[in-house]
């Protein structure tokens, strides 16, 4: 089969450049297009020397409908208004749609969705195999410890990132939620400051740091009477995300029209 085409948009982006370098790196896969938002100061620079492989004579530019004419899926992780907008485009050009961006609200979800019924789209708040897994994990430990174990979800990532909590955080709370039954929204406590009065039996919470150089650091603590059971995953390079992404992209290749989770590209949707 030919290398599946992918444009990358988002390219200046930090994970964009990584994205740009590990399509050009994979087998199987090449880049079509590198795109940009309109006014970015990297519009017309060379998506190669940004992303450190070289010139690879793909200026990046902003003109989504050319670039998505010309390819066989998009990979996206840039923000929630831009990814709303790159569905719309996908499914009209009929093209893959790899999402990784995070924060998305339910309306960006909903247009998701509704791209889904025409074309192939892989959305997940976290593209690598260890956090998928952990997620399932997860979801398994709070359905045989009952709500007498409190649930935290602990997070830190580097300084510049810009959504709380972090999109892999939420994951693995709405798979604390599924593993006991309950909806993640009526449980959830994002935030704590002041006198919140004790812990409320069944909440789950959350706790966001945000430092340095961080990539992606995530704990779920299962607190209980005189025991306390830790799930952790590091994530020490971004490239991690990005292998996950062209896996997706390559899977979602062969599939029919619909909204898929990382979980169903790397076959543990059942665990
Ligand atoms: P970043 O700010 O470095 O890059 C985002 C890029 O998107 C920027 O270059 C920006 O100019 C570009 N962009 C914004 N709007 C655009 C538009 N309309 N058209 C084209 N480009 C546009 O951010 P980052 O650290 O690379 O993260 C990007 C997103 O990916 C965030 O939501 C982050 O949380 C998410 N992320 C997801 C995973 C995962 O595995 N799912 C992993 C890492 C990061």
């Amino acid at each position: 089969m030919a290398d599946m085409r992918l444009v990358v948009v988002g390219a200046a982006g930090r994970m964009g450049r990584m994205l740009v370098k590990t399509v050009h790196e994979t087998p199987g896969t090449a880049l079509a297009a590198a795109v940009e938002r309109e006014g970015s100061p990297f519009i017309g620079k060379d998506a190669g020397d940004l992303a450190g492989t070289g010139n690879l004579g793909i200026p990046v530019t902003n003109d989504v409908a050319a670039a998505f004419a010309e390819a066989d899926g998009v990979i996206d992780f840039t923000a929630p208004a831009a990814t709303a907008a790159f569905a719309r485009a996908a499914a009209a050009a009929g093209i893959v749609h790899v999402v990784g961006t995070t924060g998305l609200t339910d309306s960006d979800l909903a247009v998701l969705a509704e791209a889904g019924r025409t074309t192939r789209i892989v959305q997940s708040g976290n593209m690598s195999l260890g956090v998928n897994l952990l997620t399932a994990l997860v979801r398994r430990v709070a359905a045989t410890l009952g709500p007498e174990f409190d649930i935290e979800v602990l997070e830190m990532h580097h300084r510049m990132k810009v959504d709380a909590p972090s999109g892999t955080a939420l994951m693995l709370g709405e798979a604390a939620a599924e593993g006991r039954a309950v909806g993640l929204r009526e449980h959830a406590v994002r935030v704590r400051d002041g006198h919140t009065g004790a812990r409320r039996a069944g909440d789950i919470g959350f706790a966001t740091l945000r430092g340095g150089s961080v990539i992606g650091e995530h704990t779920v603590v299962f607190a209980g009477d005189g025991e306390r059971i830790e799930l952790t995953h590091k994530a020490d390079d971004r490239a991690l995300f990005a292998r996950g992404a062209l896996r997706a992209a390559l899977w979602a290749r062969e599939r029919p029209a619909g909204l898929y989770t990382m979980s169903d590209v790397l076959g543990i949707a059942a665990l």
